[in-house]
């Protein structure tokens, strides 16, 4: 298709549009390009088109590809997969941000791996919102409770709530979005500095965008198909 730069001038465009559409500033909309699986040179080439934010899905990958790209002083990189606690400190000590955060234990080891020297890490609670038991994510009533002991880590800054609904289920994705802009309210009423809302993918971001997203992880749309085999 086209180039790296044209389809995140492309992404931008149309995420303006879509705001202009709802009434909402696009300046309040975060693009994370998800960057899982593609080389670093693909980052490079948006990181010069003036990306920052991009996202990760597997920690080692994540890590080295901060470590191979530690020359962008401006780069900021969004674990966004699945968390297991032998992994930690790789996001602990190469991510700016955590937001697949499900569980206690993970986010006392995350506190604990925290280098010192660097500000504390973002972290967003993942919620199950399609009530899908293989899907990974907390229940929406569990919210609270683990919203407040990660409160109470040092090393962490709670900053809102994130969800993948299933794309290919029997189940539409708008309720799934529209419940996850009731939790956010609810949530940012105890905690009003957690008002990130991460959600909507390639396929359904201007959805995400009419429910309240904050952030929103493309990754096809940007770096184009993903070819898994180094995963396998
Ligand atoms: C891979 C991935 C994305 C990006 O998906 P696309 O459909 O390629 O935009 C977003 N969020 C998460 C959690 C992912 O794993």
């Amino acid at each position: 298709m086209n180039t790296i730069a044209e389809r995140l001038e492309s992404a931008y465009q149309q995420i303006a549009q879509q705001c202009t559409k709802l009434g909402s500033n696009p300046a309040d909309v975060q693009l994370i390009a998800v960057s899982k699986t593609k080389p670093d040179t693909d980052i490079l080439s948006a990181y010069q088109a003036g990306q920052r934010h991009f996202g990760e899905n597997y920690p080692q990958e994540l890590a080295d590809k901060a470590v191979a790209l530690s020359q962008l002083k401006e780069i900021c990189w969004h674990f966004i997969g699945p968390l297991q606690s032998n992994k930690t400190r790789l996001v602990a000590e190469h991510a700016s941000w955590c937001h697949s955060l499900d569980r206690l234990k993970i986010a006392s080891r995350l506190s604990s791996q925290r280098p010192e020297q660097l500000p504390p890490l973002k972290v967003m609670l993942q919620v199950n919102i399609s009530g899908e038991t293989s899907k990974a994510g907390i229940n929406p009533d569990q919210v609270l409770a683990l919203a407040t002991e990660v409160t109470a880590l040092p090393g962490l800054e709670l900053k809102g709530l994130m969800a993948i609904p299933a794309p290919d289920e029997q189940e539409p994705v708008e309720p799934a979005f529209a419940r996850m802009q009731q939790l956010s309210k609810m949530l940012r009423s105890h905690f009003p500095l957690a008002s990130e809302l991460s959600m909507g993918m390639s396929d359904d971001w201007p959805l995400a965008l009419k429910y309240g997203a904050t952030m929103i992880r493309l990754g096809t749309a940007i770096f184009g198909v993903r070819n898994y085999e180094r995963h396998e």
